[in-house]
């Protein structure tokens, strides 16, 4: 039933309601009919049997029994349907006995001591007491025919099943018409539905026809359409901004890059001139002193000029010598993060146990002289760069031994598993090391923040430039630690190439 059309579920009740009330109607109208059918019957036989009786009257006064028996012959022509009649006198003596097929050797019944009239097998059994003026003249005993009964039965019950049979027809006929104001409608709007779902086209509208619920449906129905219009119109409009925005970002990102690509290139040679007039001031002031070890100077004024070189001009060459070493450092490293972003790559499928092999190996001095315990468990393969990839992950497991804990041995496990619901391989390096105070775990990823510069020799750029290569692969970098007891660091790249995803400028 449920997956019948709504049309067909209609008829369907509208039948269920129609034939029942039918047919129920009609089997009360043949019943009747049928008992009216045999109450007439009765009523007849017996007021034949009553006016048999009065004619009998007379023979049976004057004991005249053929008289009798002539009078019931005549119940051959007027009354055709009665098949055998007896008549007794009062003391229920049988004086007359008719049989409709003539046949004289049926036995008659025992005389009635009652009126009755009752059917029995086909037939109708009626005894009326032949009784005139106060007086009781004994019984007669009709046993009529129900052959017509039977006929007539039939003849009513056949015209009407017609009927029945008509009207159910009827029904139907009269259901497939008038189901169309309830299904049309409905029909109409899964119509619309369906137009919609295809061709996406939110502006079309179902025209009201009524104010019944079916009307409430529609003005439902437009109301939706309206509000994904609009919605879809909202949509348009905030994506289109976004492109715009992502444009403006992309724009700026790449001006930016050659900010800083240009600064930290054009500004090694002003740099480099301190440098040399840093060094050309040492070997004056080298000179100078030669000289004054030489010249007679009075000693107050002698030891005056030597404060002077010792504290003052000793020690801002000193600072000018850091500095140029600290400037150098940060104009390396960003000269290195921007290489990166220049850098052309060629993505394809990284066998990553080969790769991490190489890395471990790649340390092995470090691994050694800190004495940690590296574990690389079977890893799954990742698309990406080959040459950012490996600086990626040896970029972690160099702070992974950098970042060791001294007082306990290391130990360094490299796992990884595939996240097949998102396309990622997952890859997890864990140390125990110095770990990582919670407020700090965000901004380590930051352009030269570093946290513990005493631990190891570094630039700030490590986890920089791993942020930066991840972001390319669309991939994913994360930390969980705890301070004291170690790091774990995640990354995600793609499992497997889809080259929408990918960056590959
Ligand atoms: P660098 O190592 O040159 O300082 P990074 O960008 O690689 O720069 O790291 C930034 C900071 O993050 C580090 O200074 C260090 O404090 C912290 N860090 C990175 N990796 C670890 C690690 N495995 N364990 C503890 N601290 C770490």
């Amino acid at each position: 039933m449920r997956n019948l059309s709504i049309r067909n579920k209609l008829i369907i009740l509208i039948l269920i309601a129609a034939i029942p009330s039918i047919v129920i109607g009609f089997s009360f109208i043949i019943i009747r009919d049928i008992f009216d059918l045999q109450h007439n019957l009765v009523n007849r036989t017996r007021l034949n049997a009553e006016l048999v009786g009065r004619y009998c009257i007379s023979p049976i006064t004057f004991e005249h029994k053929k008289g009798v028996m002539e009078t019931l012959d005549k119940m051959r022509i007027t009354m055709p349907n009665i098949d055998q009649a007896f008549v007794y006198n009062e003391k229920g003596e049988v004086y007359g006995i008719y049989s409709r097929t003539g046949k004289d050797t049926i036995t008659p019944p025992p005389a009635p001591q009652r009126a009755f009239d009752r059917y029995k097998a086909d037939s109708l059994h009626v005894a009326r007491e032949i009784f005139w003026e106060n007086r009781s003249y004994g019984y007669i005993y009709m046993i009529a025919s129900t052959d017509e009964l039977s006929q007539n039965t039939r003849n009513r019950i056949f015209s009407l099943v017609l009927v029945m049979t008509g009207l159910i027809v009827l029904s139907y006929l009269l259901a497939l018409r008038f189901q169309r104001v309830i299904s049309e409608p409905i029909l109409r709007l899964a119509g619309v539905t369906e137009n919609i779902s295809r061709q996406a086209d939110y502006s079309v509208r179902v025209k009201k026809q009524g104010s019944d619920e079916i009307g409430i449906l529609y003005d439902g129905f437009n109301n939706m359409l309206e509000q994904i219009q609009r919605w879809g119109k909202e949509r348009d409009r905030a994506l289109a901004e976004q492109i715009r925005l992502l444009a403006k970002v992309e724009e700026k990102n790449t001006e930016l890059e050659q900010v800083i690509y240009v600064t930290s290139h054009d500004l090694r040679s002003p740099l480099v001139n301190i440098q040399g007039f840093e060094q050309e001031l040492s070997y004056s002031l080298k000179e100078l002193l030669k000289i004054l070890e030489i010249i007679d100077l009075p000693e107050k004024e002698k030891h005056e000029i030597y404060r002077i070189i010792d504290e003052d001009i000793l020690d801002s060459l000193k600072f000018i010598h850091s500095s140029t070493i600290k400037m150098e450092q940060l104009l390396s490293g960003l000269l290195k993060l921007s290489r990166l972003d220049r850098m052309e790559s060629t993505f394809e499928m990284i066998d990553m146990n080969r790769m991490m092999a190489e890395i471990i190996s790649s340390f092995e001095f470090q691994i050694k002289e800190a004495e940690v315990m590296t574990q690389v468990e079977k890893l799954p393969s990742c698309f990406g760069s080959e040459l950012q990839v490996n600086q990626l992950f040896s970029n972690l497991v160099n702070n992974a031994i950098k970042y060791i804990d001294p007082h306990r041995p290391g130990r360094i496990n490299i796992s990884g598993y595939l996240d097949s619901e998102n396309n990622q391989a997952v890859y997890c390096i864990e140390d125990n090391g110095i770990g990582i105070p919670e407020e700090h775990q965000e901004r380590i990823f930051g352009i030269f923040y570093r946290l513990n510069p005493e631990a190891g020799e570094g630039d700030g750029l490590g986890l920089a430039i791993v942020q930066k290569i991840v972001n390319r692969h669309n991939g994913r970098v994360w930390v969980e630690s705890k301070e004291g007891k170690g790091s774990r660091f995640f990354i995600a790249l793609p499992a497997m190439e889809d080259s929408q995803d990918l960056d590959l400028s």
